[in-house]
């Protein structure tokens, strides 16, 4: 998103709310917090949606997450709700090419049928009538009737705009250093525009919570993982967009661009820079050939595109959503490598935790930053999460 293209709020004034981070899971939380008519600013380091919130697969199927019945029956409000189009697309294809993968895809299938979702079996010939672009490498695959995949630039755009519609406030381009604190609370925010004072913060800054979070003396275990995505020349629109498999999410964009990402993920130190991660070619050329292989009426076409992005990722590898003990008005979020799809969700979660104290519409026990209150401290070593010394 171009700077001109979200309003930038220059004044030094504070906010009953401030929101450090202008990612989807701050940006969702600051729009919730203005439809509840508090008072709320959002400081960002750099632009919105700079780093995973913009850089992502737009997947929007969390069925492992206490969030995702939320997550589901909120998508497809979301571009009425907001006045701004997302792109939400509906439904989802997963192609297995291997009975192993047809298996391994299996335990999201019951997981998800267990919740009252609906998926529907695939042989490898009713999944090249539904994706056109398959091939005889299809061995079968599930039409999940949920979830589905939005425009990541569209939904953070959305995101900014509905908020200052609605009169919160976002200044870019400040990049929060400090706190300052009195009786166990946040007061005020420091950055090199000056301090802002606040009534409640909410920690929303992807991969560098951790590092916000402990200058208020709160451990978050986190480790940053790089991942990338390819985007290809565009190929004529499919019935349904959201089509993925071989190891491989993604989505065709409306244009018709095929834009995938996939594993491995590479573990980087966590002090590594926010939009420093850059695409390396090995990883790029195994993500174009998983997708031809996946989708090979598409082999042809050209790889014109590509990034890369950080992800934040806990040891459990679910979300951080909570009130930590240790500071009395602090929220802190982060989604841990889940947070687009849930943004709807997580972003009202937010809300209820901090004008309500508590979550109303979902059992956030499982999101709680005390459940790593007994992890080993060499827990990243023992998961083998080791930094790569490789430039990012
Ligand atoms: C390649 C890739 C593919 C992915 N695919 C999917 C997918 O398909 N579906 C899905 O649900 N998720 C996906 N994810 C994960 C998802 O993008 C993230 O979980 C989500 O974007 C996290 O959002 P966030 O707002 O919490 O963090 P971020 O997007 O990281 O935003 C945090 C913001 O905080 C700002 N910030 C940091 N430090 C400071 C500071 N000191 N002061 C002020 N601001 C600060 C940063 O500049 C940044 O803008 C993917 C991620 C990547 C990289």
């Amino acid at each position: 998103m171009s700077p001109s293209e979200v309003r930038q709020d220059d004044s030094p004034r504070g906010a009953a709310v401030v929101v450090v981070g202008g990612g989807v899971t701050g940006l969702s939380a600051a729009w919730w917090l203005a439809r509840a008519g508090v008072d709320v600013l959002v400081l960002e380091a750099g632009r919105v949606g700079g780093e995973a919130s913009g850089r992502n697969g737009g997947g929007c199927s969390h069925h492992h997450s206490p969030l995702f019945a939320e997550e589901q029956r909120l998508w497809p409000l979301m571009d009425e709700m907001l006045g701004y189009p997302t792109e939400f697309a509906p439904n989802r294809i997963r192609i297995a090419l291997t009975p192993q993968q047809l298996e391994l895809y299996g335990r999201a299938v019951v997981n998800a049928r267990r919740q009252g979702f609906e998926v529907d079996e695939l042989d490898a010939r009713e999944v090249r009538a539904l994706v056109p672009l398959a091939g005889d490498t299809a061995f079968a695959g599930h039409y999940y009737r949920f979830g589905g995949h939005a425009n990541p630039h569209r939904t953070v755009q959305a995101y900014a705009w509905a908020m200052q519609d609605l009169g919160g406030r976002l200044r870019q381009d400040t990049a929060v250093t400090g706190f300052r604190t009195a009786g166990g609370r946040v007061t005020g925010v420091e950055t090199a525009a000056g301090t802002f004072g606040c009534d409640q913060l909410v920690l929303a800054a992807g991969p560098q919570t951790a590092r916000l979070a402990a200058l208020l003396g709160i451990d978050v275990p986190m480790r940053v993982a790089r991942a990338e995505m390819i985007v290809t020349e565009p190929v004529p629109l499919m019935p349904l967009g959201g089509v993925d498999g071989n190891g491989l999410y993604g989505r065709q964009t409306l244009r018709g661009n095929l834009a995938y990402g996939g594993g491995p993920h590479e573990w980087v130190a966590p002090e590594t820079l926010p939009g420093r991660a850059r695409p390396a070619s090995p990883l790029m050329m195994m993500i174009a050939r998983r997708l031809a292989e996946l989708l090979p009426k598409a082999g042809h076409v050209r790889v014109i595109r590509s990034w890369a992005g950080l992800i934040e990722n806990t040891p459990d590898g679910r979300p951080v959503i909570d009130r930590p003990g240790g500071c009395d008005n602090l929220v802190l979020a982060t989604l841990s490598g889940v947070g687009f799809g849930l943004s709807p969700a997580s972003g009202r979660a937010v809300q209820q935790l901090v004008t309500d104290g508590a979550c109303g519409f979902a059992d956030l026990s499982s999101l709680r930053l005390a459940r790593f209150r007994r992890l080993e401290p060499d827990w990243a070593a023992l998961q083998g999460w080791q930094a790569m010394t490789m430039a990012v």
